[in-house]
């Protein structure tokens, strides 16, 4: 047996490495990480590939350990840019990337972590309520393609190498009409400013321009008019996303919340001892425990199936319950809710929930679309 071959022979008997597991990949970088180290880290250590099964589709269990692993490291920012990237830019990318070309290539590069992603739909010549409105186009010719527009509100957009676009390469609303694009973000002609606010920093947001960006066609990431198909399909999977990371999040503003109640003492006792902050505590608990119920019940459907009605009830959930839970906790947090990086903070940040990848208000329309469906599920 040549030595190739009895080291051959040896992997085969050995076991798989073990995967690290994604508490342990973050433990190992540095305080306040960016986004793009965290993302290199879990690519390098396999957790953006492991979170795809066979079929491609996020594994809801793998995605909630990622997302509540980054959560713990408490930069809101940080954890966004990693939900998008994995939960909606990745799947689409992955979804509409042919078997060769700059497409697969940068596909590879972002799932090993080597490289960055933005998502680009929201545009600024439509509110971000009314995709179908929006101005960004392409024109598709035999020899290039020509982008022209702008996106706004985009996260990572400061940082990624790769910006993936949604753009219209005919005018009107219908749904075929639309069509992703793969712009280097070094591309000449695009330009990328930094949003101008104080929260969810660590997530890069950006607004981008386009002026006459010039690509060759195999930039365009699936068919031409899948655009919106493919986008439709895939946001489940952020929805799912977003309320697996609401449950990470709200849990851990709960558990600091419960230990700061239980070291505070008025009249002698601890304040968790009073009945009013206990109820209202437990209040708060029952609703993370149901929205934690409600993805595993639905993850399946919504990550394996592209269940939207289901999406949209997770995420409709999300609206209902982030917002009241961190009040209580901001509430009883007292004074040192307003300290730097406290829960008022946190509260500010969380607004998110209700805005990115579709306001509340949009999303139970879907549920209420869905009424007759959902009640009869309910009553079998
Ligand atoms: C931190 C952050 C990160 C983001 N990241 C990305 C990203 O990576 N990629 C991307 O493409 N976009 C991103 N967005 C944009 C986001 O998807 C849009 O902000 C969102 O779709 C809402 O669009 P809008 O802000 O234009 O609000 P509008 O559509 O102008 O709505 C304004 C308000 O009007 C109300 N409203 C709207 N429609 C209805 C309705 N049908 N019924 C009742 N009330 C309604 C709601 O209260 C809503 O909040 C991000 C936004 C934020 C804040």
């Amino acid at each position: 047996m040549t030595d190739r071959q009895v080291q051959a022979n040896v992997r085969l008997l050995s076991p798989p490495p073990e995967r690290t597991e994604p508490v342990t990949v973050l433990d190992s970088l540095p305080d306040r990480p960016s986004a793009a180290l965290v993302w290199e880290a879990c690519g390098a250590a396999g957790l953006i590939e492991g979170l795809y099964g066979r079929a491609g589709h996020v594994v809801p269990g793998r995605l909630a350990e990622l997302l509540a692993a980054v959560d713990t490291r408490g930069d809101n920012g940080v954890t966004l840019s990693v939900l998008v990237q994995a939960a909606s830019a990745l799947p689409v990318l992955a979804a509409g990337a042919p078997d060769s070309g700059p497409v697969r290539a940068a596909l590879g590069h972002v799932r090993s972590g080597a490289a960055t992603l933005a998502l680009a739909a929201t545009d600024r010549a439509a509110a971000g309520s009314d995709l179908a409105d929006l101005g960004t186009e392409v024109t598709i010719g035999l020899d290039e393609l020509v982008l022209n527009g702008g996106k706004r509100w985009i996260t990572t957009a400061c940082t990624a190498r790769y910006l993936l676009v949604l753009a219209r390469h005919r005018p009107g609303r219908h749904f075929t009409s639309f069509t992703w694009v793969l712009v280097p973000a070094d591309a000449p002609g695009a330009r990328i400013t930094r949003a101008d606010t104080d929260l969810l920093t660590g997530a890069d947001t950006g607004h981008i321009e386009f002026r006459d960006v010039r690509l060759p066609p195999d930039h365009l990431v699936g068919r031409p008019g899948r655009g919106m198909v493919a986008f439709a399909q895939h946001m489940g999977t952020e929805r799912l996303a977003g309320a697996l990371w609401a449950v990470a999040l709200t849990s851990r503003v709960l558990a600091d919340t419960k230990e700061r109640l239980t070291r505070r003492h008025v009249d002698g006792r601890p304040l968790w001892h009073n009945a009013s902050v206990r109820q209202r505590f437990a209040a708060c608990l029952v609703q993370v425990a149901q929205l934690d119920a409600l993805c595993d019940s639905l993850g399946d459907r919504v990550a394996g199936h592209h269940d939207l009605a289901a999406a949209a009830v997770l995420k409709s959930a999300v609206g209902l319950v982030v917002d009241p839970v961190l009040a209580v906790c901001a509430q009883l947090q007292g004074a040192d809710g307003l300290l730097r990086d406290g829960a008022q903070r946190i509260r500010s940040e969380a607004a998110v929930f209700a805005i990115g990848g579709g306001v509340s208000e949009l999303v139970l329309d879907t549920v209420a679309d869905h009424a007759d469906a959902l009640l009869t599920e309910l009553r079998t």
